[in-house]
């Protein structure tokens, strides 16, 4: 376990991972614009048009904590990313990791496991991989004389609506007190005793997130995904890792959207990524004023962002295609933000 010791310093770390070129694309020719030279290295080859109209390439290059090329797999990507933070929740920290990036380009895969095909494969995404390794903390015996016990909740942010994965999308509300505590009325929580129970909620809501959709542009899209892992001695929180499947960043930004309710639903999701982006500027900075009220996303994980204790890591996915350009550049560029901090 020798992992854990090497607890990231810093309250935020910024990655970012490319998956594969996949099938449909290889067949279309499609070219992979994106190379990782180095362990913390991404190069974007844009190809631009001079005035005389002559081709070039615009060789953006960026520097983050991490860059994982499409031969990484969740395993690798997890080890450098969320691993790190299981120590955090044990010294009554928050961990949260975020999974942000364009429609496709590969956040559910990394977050919740491989949900494409017929056979669910949960267990190597990094919700269960976190889970495993709380289970194993949990071994240990400074931990296990603390009599803490593991929760899960799954909830889903819409627009402005919040649903419970773990019931049925029974819709939430998000209320504040008066000592600024936000609170999700009503959320589910179940305990769970081991591995097992998790993979078996992690299913049990990604079913009812992706229910009743059809198409690429199916709803889970346009939502973020908070899976949480809740560390209790008794009814005390003792810790809480927040695991997020941001909705994907390409919406709003298309403004020719004809369609009056995508187009609101896009602002929507800016706003609440813009928002996301100032809170965890506001925690690396250990700045006393987060402005978390600025959307529900950011009210739900307020803890996320208070706190000595709090750890963050943004990982950013990318699509490796040409077509995928001005969204990936748009992805790097947020997560540019989060490092010049
Ligand atoms: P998103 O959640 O960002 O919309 P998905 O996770 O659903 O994207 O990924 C889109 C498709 O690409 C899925 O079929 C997924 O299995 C595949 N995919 C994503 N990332 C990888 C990867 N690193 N390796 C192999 N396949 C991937
Ligand atoms: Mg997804």
């Amino acid at each position: 376990l020798g992992m854990f010791d090497s607890v990231n310093e810093n309250r935020i770390s910024v990655c970012v991972r490319k998956r594969p070129l996949n099938k449909k694309e290889f067949t279309k020719n499609e070219v992979d614009v994106i190379t990782i030279p180095s362990r913390d290295i991404t190069i974007l080859h844009q190809p631009q048009t001079r005035v005389d109209l002559t081709k070039y390439l615009d060789n953006q290059k960026f520097r983050f904590d991490y860059s994982f090329d499409e031969y990484a797999n969740n395993e690798l990507v997890y080890r450098f990313t969320a691993a790190p933070l299981v120590k955090t929740i044990f010294d009554n920290g928050n961990a949260t990791c975020f999974a942000y990036g364009q429609t496709g380009s590969g956040k559910t895969h990394t977050m919740g496991g491989d949900f494409s095909g017929k056979k669910q494969n949960a267990a190597m995404g990094i919700y269960a991989l976190t889970a495993r390794d709380v289970f194993r903390m949990l071994e240990q015996p400074q931990y296990r004389r603390k009599d803490l016990s593991v929760h899960c909740a799954f909830f889903e942010i819409y627009g402005t609506k919040t649903f419970d994965l773990l019931n049925e999308k029974a819709e939430l509300r998000v209320l504040e007190d008066k000592m600024q505590k936000v609170q999700v009325v009503g959320l589910k929580e179940e305990q769970a005793m081991n591995e097992g129970d998790v993979l078996e909620l992690i299913n049990k809501g990604t079913l009812v997130r992706t229910a009743g959709t059809t198409s690429a542009n199916a709803n889970s899209s346009r939502s973020h995904a908070i899976f949480q892992i809740i560390l209790r001695q008794g009814k005390k929180v003792w810790g809480k890792f927040s695991l997020i499947d941001l909705a994907g960043n390409e919406r709003g930004q298309d403004t020719r959207e004809c369609d009056r309710d995508t187009r609101k639903e896009g602002a929507n999701i800016n706003q609440s990524l813009l928002a996301l982006k100032e809170c965890i500027r506001g925690m690396a900075r250990n700045s006393s004023h987060v402005p978390f009220r600025q959307s529900k996303l950011t009210m739900v994980l307020r803890d996320s962002f208070i706190g000595e204790k709090s750890r963050t890591v943004m990982i950013s996915m990318i699509s490796p295609g040409i077509s995928s350009s001005d969204h990936t550049l748009n992805t790097l560029r947020y997560a540019d933000r989060l490092v010049s901090i």
